[in-house]
Order: structure tokens, then C-alpha cells, then sequence
């Protein structure tokens, strides 16, 4: 008999563009850091959407904000102001602590980036310098700044006059940038590169690079953002303050939404006609927004995804198998010794935990902030399993 699973398998492929290939199981529905499946097959979500829902599936602050919203105003378009738009943008520039930071507002992370990109060629200069590994998006401006070849590969030429920066590598970039170049992005941990961390010093030294040859630097804290990796934007502990922030993933808490902030003084400002989106900064996803941050807030959310990553790593670094765990807060990496991260993936699913390979050698996590002490230790449990049925099967 065929599965509830497999049956929407076969509709997907036969209606759905196989750009993400065939899922193997239809979610249904879910509670916090839980989902199940159509079959009724429970899931632990380490992956929560690719770090979107920060306070994981159906919280209650969450469903009221958004089902109040709805009921009141639903989209009014930009020609008109409203409250939750007023208050998240309030929010936003308050995180900087910058009174000139203004917020542009969209629907993704790859929107925020286009976004930066066009305001920096408000400055008259076109170069852009963009990192090796780094990930900024599917649209073809967002593509032009991602450093992987591969997913560039069959769509160019892109747009011309973006030079690749080893990451982590400040001598490369000195050696690279100069007074012709717009804008320098830069992630401040690459999440879809496999979590790799830079130097502690390296935003620290990006921005004085910047600062040398009046260049923005531009911060994508689209993965690290909205608490993540412990702070509100992932760059906060290099004490620099970026020219541009964009946001995207976790700022909607769970529902889509992006923001572009242009913080300092010395990046330039959009003039009426220059830029729009229709849903950007809708009510419902602003409304979303709001309340994620308020639950974060209250809950200090914050400090728990560190004290908890730094649990994860320790526990995890010790099964056998593993040969290190990187990243920062709720955001982290774990490298593989000899074990495809894809099997893992695989294996750990059929055993009830979701996770995601973003190459073969390593495993990421990214679960809600908002994941019990019971649900760390059950992760711990599932992850430890999986490995050794792993290597038990390879010993056989
Ligand atoms: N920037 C970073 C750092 C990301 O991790 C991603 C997505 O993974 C993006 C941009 C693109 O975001 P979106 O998929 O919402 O367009």
C-alpha cells in the first residue's frame, strides 16, 4: 500500500519544478520544535525552515499577532503607512543603536541583498567585493555577490565587477579593494557554506579596510540574525557598526519578511521611485515579526541560544564520529569524520530528527530559540543513534 508520503511524492513531481528534487515526506503540522508528517511520523526539527522559526511552529504569541492582524488589515500596499510596519522599523533602527539607520523593507533575504546592492550604487562607484563560500541569494544580483560557483554557473554572465575575497583573509582583500569599490559584503558566520566561522578579528578588520577607502561594508545577517547566534545580528561582538544590515529568515518568525537597514550616515538614502517591493513590510509579517521579537525579549532568548549551543557543542563534540562543532549560538555546524553528512541526514530523519547537510562533510543545525532542555537532550540521544547505526552498518 502506498504511503501518504509517497502519494504526494507523485503529485510533486508531476506539478512542482524539481529545483529542490522530491521531498521524501509532506509535513503536516506543528507544535514548537515537533512536527509530524501526513503518515503521522513525529519529527524533532533541528532545521526550523533553515533558521526561520525562531520560536519554532504555532506559538501562541505568534498565531494571536498574526490572526488579529489579518482580521483587522490585511495588505494595504506601500502607498499607505500602518502600525506594525511603524513599530518593527522602530525596532530595527533601535538594534543598531544608530538614530540614522532608516529600514527598507521586502519579503527575503536574497530581496534585502538586491536591495543593498542597488543603494550602493547610489555612492557612483560599481565595484563590489564579495567573499568565496559566501551566500547571498538566488535572484540574479544576489547571485553575482554569492561566492560558489556551481549555483552560478549556468546563469551567466551575471552583473560584471564583483571581485571574490578568500574569507577570513584580510590581506586578500587589501589587496583587492581601492577607492573604485561600492560596497564590501560579507556574512559574519557563512551558514550555507557549511558554518564556517572567520577569524575573531576579521569584521574588525573589514571595516577598517572600508573605512581606509570610504567603502560600505555591508553585513548579510540573514542566517545569523534575529538572535540566532546570540544577538540580534550576528556582528555585535566585533564592536564594529556595519554601513548596511540585511535581514531576512528569522525576522518574520516563521512567516516571510526582509529588511535592508542602512545604518550609518555615509549610506546613501533611496529617493521616492528608486526602489519598491509590493508585500514588503505587509502588516501580517510585520505583525509576525513583532511578536517573535517580544517573545524574545521576555523569554531572553538571547543568552539561551548561547548557553544552549555552547551545551550542544560540548555533548556533540564527544560522539564518536564527530570531529568538531562550529558556529556560534543556535547556529552550528558539525563536522563529520568519515560519515556522508547526506546518509546522516537520511538516517536521522527515519529516526525521527530533522537536520540538514549543507555539503557532504558537514551537518547543520538550527533549531528554535525557543527549544526545551528535554528537546536538547533528546537531539543529543537521536544524533548519537543515528551516528552508530551509521558505523555499525559500515562495520558489518
Ligand atoms: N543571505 C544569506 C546569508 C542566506 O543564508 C540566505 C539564504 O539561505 C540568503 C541570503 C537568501 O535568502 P532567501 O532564501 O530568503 O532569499
Amino acid at each position: 500500500m502506498t504511503t501518504k508520503n509517497e502519494r504526494a511524492q507523485g503529485r510533486w513531481n508531476k506539478t512542482v519544478q524539481l529545483n529542490y528534487g522530491t521531498p521524501s515526506i509532506s509535513l503536516a503540522k506543528g507544535s514548537g520544535s515537533v512536527v509530524w508528517d501526513v503518515d503521522g511520523n513525529r519529527y524533532l526539527d533541528f532545521l526550523g525552515g533553515i533558521a526561520t522559526t525562531v520560536l519554532g511552529h504555532a506559538n501562541p504569541s505568534v498565531v494571536k499577532a498574526v490572526s488579529t492582524q489579518i482580521r483587522e488589515l490585511s495588505h494595504v500596499s506601500n502607498f499607505y503607512m500602518h502600525e506594525p510596519v511603524l513599530q518593527l522599523a522602530e525596532k530595527l533602527t533601535g538594534f543598531t543603536g544608530e538614530k540614522s539607520a532608516r529600514v527598507f523593507f521586502c519579503n527575503s533575504g536574497a530581496e534585502a541583498n538586491e536591495a543593498a546592492l542597488k543603494l550602493s550604487r547610489l555612492t557612483g562607484r560599481t565595484r563590489i567585493i564579495a567573499l568565496e563560500g559566501g551566500f547571498h541569494g538566488r535572484t540574479t544580483g544576489a547571485l553575482a555577490l554569492t561566492g560558489q560557483q556551481a549555483k552560478r554557473l549556468p546563469f551567466l554572465p551575471l552583473i560584471k565587477d564583483v571581485k571574490f575575497a578568500p574569507f577570513g583573509d584580510l590581506d586578500s582583500l587589501r589587496r583587492l579593494i581601492s577607492r573604485r569599490v561600492a560596497m564590501v559584503i560579507v556574512e559574519p558566520i557563512q551558514g550555507e557554506n557549511g558554518v564556517v566561522v572567520p577569524p575573531t578579528d576579521y569584521l574588525k578588520g573589514v571595516r577598517k579596510l572600508c573605512d581606509q577607502f570610504g567603502v560600505l561594508m555591508c553585513v548579510d545577517a540573514v542566517q545569523t540574525g534575529m538572535g540566532r547566534t546570540g544577538s540580534w545580528f550576528g556582528y555585535e561582538y566585533s564592536g564594529i557598526t556595519p554601513d548596511i544590515i540585511t535581514l531576512a529568515k528569522g525576522l518574520g518568525g516563521g512567516l516571510p519578511l526582509g529588511a535592508m537597514i542602512a545604518v550609518t550616515p555615509q549610506a546613501p538614502a533611496f529617493k521616492p521611485g528608486e526602489h519598491g517591493s509590493t508585500f514588503g513590510g505587509n502588516p501580517v509579517s510585520c505583525a509576525a515579526g513583532l511578536a517573535a521579537i517580544s517573545v524574545i525579549e521576555k523569554k531572553k532568548l538571547l543568552s539561551r541560544a548561547k548557553t544552549v549551543g555552547l551545551l550542544i557543542k560540548k555533548e556533540i563534540s564527544k560522539i564518536d564520529g564527530v570531529k568538531a562543532v562550529r558556529g556560534e549560538g543556535l547556529l552550528l555546524g558539525i563536522l563529520l569524520e568519515d560519515i556522508n553528512a547526506s546518509t546522516l541526514v537520511e538516517v536521522a530523519k527515519n529516526n525521527g530528527l530533522l537536520l540538514n547537510a549543507p555539503n557532504k562533510g558537514v551537518i547543520r543545525i538550527a533549531p528554535a530559540l525557543s527549544i526545551t532542555d528535554a528537546q536538547v537532550r533528546e537531539f543529543i540521544k537521536k544524533f548519537a543513534q543515528s551516528m552508530a547505526l551509521i558505523q555499525k552498518g559500515a562495520s558489518k
